[in-house]
């Protein structure tokens, strides 16, 4: 058992902390945002995570919540950082939070030894800059040891993805230190890998801009078997039973978004273009996915050729994705506000962002439903923007009852166009031909 102090609570911070307690560690929790320690403290869970809410309860005797860092520091044989690294004005990684955290770890660091482990996403030269930092606001000398170590988890399997991840990746300048953070990790029983710091930084990069090419591609051929009469589902599942493909992240749709791609492979373009290389590839998997949006906004227009104005349009799905209420960057957030610039009636339904969504557009106008039937009910069109189970299951029948016109615009390809056609729906979806009106 090992005593870890994990600096910043949200998605990354918090289920890391869990699932390090749930193996047996005593974590403490550091957050600057009181609100959020004083939720935590009464065992409620700041953020939609499944299982997240009952880890934190199981393991409350060797979990614990604080807003003051030097208790954490006090407390801890290793500290995790895993503060927020959003985007800056100019596309760059802004790390003022991680500036900020690093130097209030100089500030108040009292014990030798203690081992600082970067876990945000930051870019190359990052846990040096953090080092430097801590360096330079200490009131006195202290030997301290820097890793990093990239976080992989996915909003919405977080809990799962860091007790079952397939692989921990630790940058760290020499073996003993690399232990040091190993060790944290060995009864998540997987393979551990070790690099130099700057390669472990890239490789957080790395992996995330791949995920994203991945996407775009299939977005780009979804987009090209529209032109020639192929189906998006039937290539996809010939391409991806060829093991060196795979068959994940090649699901057509109205393109990335959350808090990481988008931020992570502008980014990584930042940190080309300050080395000078032209990164001609990641460019364009930054277009695609931005006008794969645009792409499913003028399907929508052209089949409404005299306006949209005075209909409503129910949508399911505001969450950049299913499992999560994370709406940051959420194709969404276009989607709905072109429809309602539009003069289109929104009627909004989703299972977890909607308060999320609402903070991000309080001014949109629109309307907020309590059920996924209720925003169906009397709309002259369905719009589909996340593919949760519920609206995949959503009986169609019931669903043909329910809107004024039977009309889907399915931006993740969530319902069967098969079952949509038995159904007599005109639908519209990505990369699979239309079914017009009959
Ligand atoms: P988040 O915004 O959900 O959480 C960050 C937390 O840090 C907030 O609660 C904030 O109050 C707190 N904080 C900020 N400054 C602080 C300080 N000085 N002291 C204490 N607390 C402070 O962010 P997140 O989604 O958990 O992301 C954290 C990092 O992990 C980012 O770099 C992100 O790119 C990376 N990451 C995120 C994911 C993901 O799916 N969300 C996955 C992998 C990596």
């Amino acid at each position: 058992m090992q005593k870890i102090t994990i600096i910043g609570a949200g998605y990354v911070g918090l289920v890391t902390g869990a699932c390090f307690a749930e193996i047996g560690h005593q974590v403490m929790c550091v957050d600057s945002d009181p609100v959020r320690i004083e939720l935590l403290r009464r065992g409620r869970s700041p953020i939609y995570e499944a299982g997240l809410e009952e880890l934190i309860n199981e393991n409350r005797d060797h979990l614990r919540f604080t807003t003051d860092l030097g208790e954490g520091l006090d407390a801890g044989d290793a500290v995790f950082l895993a503060v927020g690294t959003p985007t800056a004005p100019d596309g760059r990684a802004d790390l003022a939070h991680v500036r900020q955290a690093a130097a209030e770890i100089g500030r108040r660091l009292r014990r030798e030894d203690l081992a600082i482990v970067v876990k945000s996403t930051v870019p190359v030269g990052t846990t040096r800059l953090v080092e430097r930092i801590i360096q330079e606001n200490l009131p006195e000398p202290k030997r301290f040891f820097m890793a990093f170590c990239p976080e992989f988890l996915r909003e919405g399997t977080a809990v799962k993805d860091v007790l079952e991840a397939d692989r921990v990746v630790i940058g760290a300048d020499d073996l003993e230190i690399f232990d040091r953070v190993a060790r944290l990790y060995r009864r998540f029983g997987r393979k551990i890998i070790h690099t130099d710091i700057v390669s472990a930084e890239m490789v957080k990069y790395a992996s995330n801009a791949f995920l994203a090419a991945k996407i775009s591609f299939s977005n780009e051929i979804a987009n090209l078997c529209e032109l020639t009469g192929a189906n998006i589902d039937h290539v996809v599942k010939g391409m991806g039973l060829d093991s060196r493909i795979g068959d994940k992240f090649l699901r057509a749709g109205i393109g990335y978004g959350g808090s990481c791609f988008p931020k992570d492979t502008n980014a990584l373009l930042k940190t080309a273009e300050d080395a000078g290389y032209d990164f001609s590839i990641l460019r364009s998997v930054v277009e695609v996915n931005r006008r794969q949006a645009e792409r499913f906004l003028e399907k929508i227009f052209r089949r409404y050729p005299g306006g949209l104005a005075g209909r409503t349009a129910a949508v399911w799905g505001l969450a950049f994705k299913p499992g999560t209420d994370d709406v940051r960057e959420s194709p969404a957030l276009r989607i709905v506000s072109a429809l309602a610039e539009r003069g289109c009636r929104p009627r909004l339904y989703d299972p977890a962002a909607m308060n999320n969504f609402r903070k991000s557009l309080p001014d949109l106008p629109c309307e907020y439903s309590v059920s996924a039937a209720a925003a169906a009910e009397g709309a002259d069109l369905l719009v589909i923007l996340t593919e949760w189970e519920e609206f995949a299951g959503f009986p169609l029948e019931r669903l043909g009852g329910l809107l004024k016109e039977k009309i889907v615009f399915d931006g993740r390809n969530c319902l069967s166009r098969r079952s949509a056609e038995a159904h007599g729906f005109e639908y519209f979806s990505v990369g699979r031909p239309d079914l017009p009106a009959r």
